[in-house]
């Protein structure tokens, strides 16, 4: 079932996705050589926290803890370790989530650290990009479809491979709600889009193949390749006068 959302609603989520971007913002500036992705994790939580918030993904289907972090060939859903340390050359996808009020916010972003290759910059600027694409069909009248074909063609114009086992989806009361939001799939086609549907919309692309496996500790997606994966999200309210990106100032 999909749960349209108020302005008061859209308000609620609003202020959850602004400590969202301030979460991320800090990350983005601390994520350097050297540091572990446990303290980038603490970091965040303690953010939450003296914010009144709570970070969202902490125990949500028992991940065990607040930030997932996800280096290189890891797509989603990596457990920060004491024992990981980022060096120069790696790619880290960063993605937060908070609660706060009854609602949720949820974004994502990937950056490099040091010298990194030309292909990882491309990677990374190409998700990016099909995000902001897939935004722009956040349009009343507008079907599901054509935010996924946004973001599928992008990728395809670059080789990229397309995650299908991770999708993006409704926020609200709940931190996934429908609809499910793929990042394939044909345009004019699914869903029509309303005033009051909230999106977190999150192209995950691989410089290699699209099918990833998990691994043992039961959450990180890795390409099967190992090729390298990016990702961005934002939460988006569709409004009658355009997408409102709700994670961004
Ligand atoms: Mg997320
Ligand atoms: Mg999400």
């Amino acid at each position: 079932m999909i749960f349209l959302k108020n302005n008061d609603e859209i308000n609620k989520l609003r202020a959850c996705n602004l400590i969202v971007l301030e979460v991320l913002d800090t990350l983005e500036s601390l994520i350097k050589e050297g540091i572990s992705t446990y303290e980038l994790d603490k970091y965040a939580e303690e953010m939450t926290i003296k914010k009144g918030a709570q970070p969202a993904f902490k125990g949500y289907r028992g991940f065990p803890a607040s930030l997932c972090i996800s280096l290189n060939d890891e797509v989603v859903h990596g457990i920060p370790s004491k024992k990981r340390i980022i060096k120069s050359g790696d790619i880290v996808s960063i993605d937060y989530g908070v609660y706060l009020h009854g609602y949720y916010g949820d974004s994502a972003r990937t950056v490099g650290v040091g010298n990194i290759s030309d292909e990882a910059k491309k990677l990374i600027r190409v998700t990016r990009e099909a995000l902001d694409l897939g935004i722009e069909q956040c349009r009343v009248g507008n079907r599901l479809g054509d935010i996924s074909f946004a973001i599928e063609s992008h990728a395809k114009k670059y080789t990229f491979g397309v995650v299908r086992d991770f999708v993006g989806h409704g926020i609200g009361r709940n931190l996934h709600e429908d609809p499910q939001i793929p990042n394939y799939g044909a345009a004019h086609s699914g869903l029509l889009l309303q005033k009051g549907m909230v999106f977190a919309i999150e192209p995950m692309f691989n410089l290699g193949t699209e099918k990833v496996c998990i691994q043992e500790d039961e959450w990180t997606a890795v390409t099967l390749d190992h090729s390298i994966s990016a990702h961005f999200e934002h939460s988006v309210a569709i409004l009658d006068k355009g997408p409102f990106i709700l994670s961004k100032l």
